[in-house]
């Protein structure tokens, strides 16, 4: 028997139909699946965090998913020369999970630079992969072209190599994430493949899962990131919300409809209002109709205040408790390690070489 498919039906790419196959294992069986995915401390946290990444996570975790999220603060160090401010966005990032609705009592998160077992993976995970693999990233070619340093540093072609640590340290089998990551998830596939054909069987064959927003867009009309001044960051108030929204590029076209392809800055703003009010972007646009961009971004503003609103008292309150907030990261350092250090010596054990 054949399954007719409708001429419409989009044309999944495989991440895509990996995606939409593990969102179904997810909800029949959560308590199989361990999630890792994470930020790096380079920055506020912003609404493509949230709709790309943040949402899935908390509603992972409320499933009883085991869920890792990890502070990558090694990684700020790909595209620039030092780690500033880095404790204040390590503190940051804590808030924002927090008051999303992170439990530390269900949830590790963890940084790098407090998890020595998982960063010695590397060594091995390197000699696993060509020059030739990595140098054709297309994300790492993008971060590149928007990198604030003269020359490329090693660290920056080597770390989708250390993301596969990240995440197969703790044997994570779903990453949510952003468009961006799926090259990264595509080498930690990749690289778990070969050390079980090479070594016998360690490790499982993560998955990426995407969200309904993989890749939302910036006030400039680009990938929407911390570190490019084109971002809204979840802690900003509603009067910094409304400015941010007011700058946004837009189109000519007075009339506002709903399409990606043709007229991506106009298509994100309406998205984004969409997201929020839980409406269907195509109805969306067709209510602001002939409103032009400054009644779009008048409901946009209103929709992202209010759906933000009591996250954003909720950071208030913890950002009130700074010494709890950190006593988070502690105990989910301490977590990260014992995993860490389970997951080294079996990668010993398995390669029978090293100590
Ligand atoms: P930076 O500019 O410093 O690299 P970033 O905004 O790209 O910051 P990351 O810490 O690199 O943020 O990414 C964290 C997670 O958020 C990743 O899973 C990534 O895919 C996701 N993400 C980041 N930006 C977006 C976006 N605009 N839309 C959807 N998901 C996003
Ligand atoms: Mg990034």
């Amino acid at each position: 028997m054949t399954t007719a498919v409708p001429a419409s039906a989009p044309v999944l790419t495989p991440a895509e139909r990996r995606s939409a196959e593990l969102e179904q294992q997810l909800n029949r069986d959560p308590g199989r699946f361990r999630v890792l995915t994470g930020d790096r401390p380079t920055g506020r946290l912003h609404l493509g965090h949230y709709f790309g990444t943040l949402r899935n996570r908390v509603r992972l975790q409320d499933l009883g998913v085991d869920v890792f999220v990890l502070i990558a603060d090694y990684q700020v160090l790909t595209d620039r020369d030092t780690a500033d401010r880095l404790q204040e966005y390590t503190d940051g990032l804590l808030l924002d999970y927090l008051a999303l609705g992170i439990d530390p009592a269900r949830s590790t998160v963890f940084t790098h630079s407090a998890v020595p077992a998982l960063n010695q993976l590397l060594l091995p995970f390197l000699s696993l992969v060509s020059v030739a693999e990595l140098g054709r990233n297309p994300t790492v070619k993008d971060e590149i072209a928007h990198s604030r340093q003269s020359a490329v540093s090693g660290l920056m072609y080597t770390y989708p190599a250390h993301q596969a640590a990240d995440i197969l340290f703790c044997k994570g089998d779903v990453v949510p994430v952003g468009q961006d990551q799926l090259p990264h998830v595509e080498l930690t596939r990749t690289i778990a493949r070969r050390f079980n054909e090479r070594y016998g069987q360690v490790f499982p064959e993560p998955a990426a899962l995407l969200s309904a927003a993989p890749l939302l867009l910036g006030t400039d009309g680009g990938k929407m990131s911390k570190s490019r001044g084109n971002s809204v960051p979840l802690g900003a108030t509603a009067d910094e919300t409304a400015r941010l929204i007011k700058g946004a590029t837009t189109d000519a076209d007075r009339h506002i409809t709903y399409d990606p392809e043709h007229r991506p800055g106009v298509s994100s703003l309406v998205l984004l209002a969409a997201l929020c009010l839980e409406r269907d972007p195509h109805e969306v646009a067709a209510e602001i109709g002939d409103g032009g961009s400054a009644a779009l971004k008048r409901t946009v503003t209103e929709a992202v205040n209010a759906h933000l609103a009591p996250v954003r008292a909720r950071r208030a309150e913890y950002a009130a408790d700074l010494t709890y907030v950190r006593s988070v990261l502690r105990e989910g350092n301490e977590r990260a390690n014992a995993v860490a250090e389970r997951t080294l010596g079996e990668v010993r054990e398995a390669m029978g070489t090293f100590r």
